[in-house]
């Protein structure tokens, strides 16, 4: 490991190391995590089966996790009321830093976008309500994500795009609401992912560091399961695509990332 990592910080802006897959070595990964020096890790939330795991790693590791709340547009089927309703609820036991993941997935399930569409909206309120950013997950969807966008966005609302791979107008559009960032992950070490050449035209001051763990792993470990000290590794691209340091990488994509989540 190279020691420059030792003296920055880090944050992995989207995580889901709460899940079942660490429940092996979830210890020596968050160590893994420090000594790549991630010293913060946001966690979105999925359902209503990964919320109690969610709080018991915020739990266990305090101001280093933070949660989210939300309804990931995969998991919006019939009865999605329902589930809103408690995760509402929620906000009141605990801080959550962020609304998310939501937004619309059109990759996995087409039949269910008018569903999507409308616990979007419901959730964007919640993020208008309670001050809160909101963290967005787009999977060919952009169009009508930019369509609710278009409607709803006023100059409170603000947010993330997480796993941002759209193109450069996409990358424009997104700038132009003007509060929000977008979440670069392990696909910008993807030779064919194209995203190196749309990050060198997005100013520095719209972008944040991620990996979705355990998805989305970034190479040399590609096919791998992802984790948070893996950050480093897009960080380094990151650098490399805009001709800056890692270090002053990692300190404006940490500096954007606590001004968005207000931590
Ligand atoms: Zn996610």
């Amino acid at each position: 490991m190279r020691d420059y990592f030792r003296e920055m910080m880090l944050i992995d802006t989207h995580s889901h190391i709460y899940q079942p897959q660490f429940n092996e070595d979830r210890k020596e990964m968050m160590n893994r995590a420090a000594q790549a020096g991630v010293e913060k890790i946001f966690l979105p939330n999925i359902d209503l089966e990964s919320m109690p795991l969610m709080h018991q790693l915020c739990d266990d590791f305090p101001e280093v996790c933070y949660p989210m709340m939300g309804l990931h547009p995969c998991d919006v089927k019939s009865g999605f009321e329902e589930v809103l309703a408690i995760m509402r609820s929620k906000f009141s036991d605990r801080k959550y830093i962020a609304v998310g993941e939501i937004g619309i997935d059109l990759y996995w399930d087409k039949t269910t976008l008018d569903m999507q569409i409308e616990a979007f909206k419901v959730q964007l309120g919640w993020a208008k309500e309670l001050k809160l950013p909101i963290v967005i997950h787009a999977r060919e969807s952009f169009d009508e994500i930019f369509s609710v966008l278009d409607k709803e966005n006023d100059e409170t609302l603000r947010g993330v795009f997480h796993c941002f791979t759209g193109n450069l107008e996409q990358a424009q559009k997104v700038m132009a609401y003007g509060n929000f960032m977008m979440g670069i992950g392990g696909v910008l070490t993807y030779e064919k992912s194209g995203l190196d050449k749309v990050v060198q035209e997005i100013p520095m001051e719209y972008l944040v560091l991620e990996t979705d763990s355990p998805y989305l792993t970034p190479k040399p470990f590609r096919g791998k399961r992802n984790e948070s000290s893996y950050v480093k590794y897009v960080c380094e691209k990151l650098a490399e695509c805009k001709g800056l340091s890692v270090d002053e990488i990692g300190r404006i994509t940490s500096s954007n990332a606590l001004k968005m989540f207000a931590i």
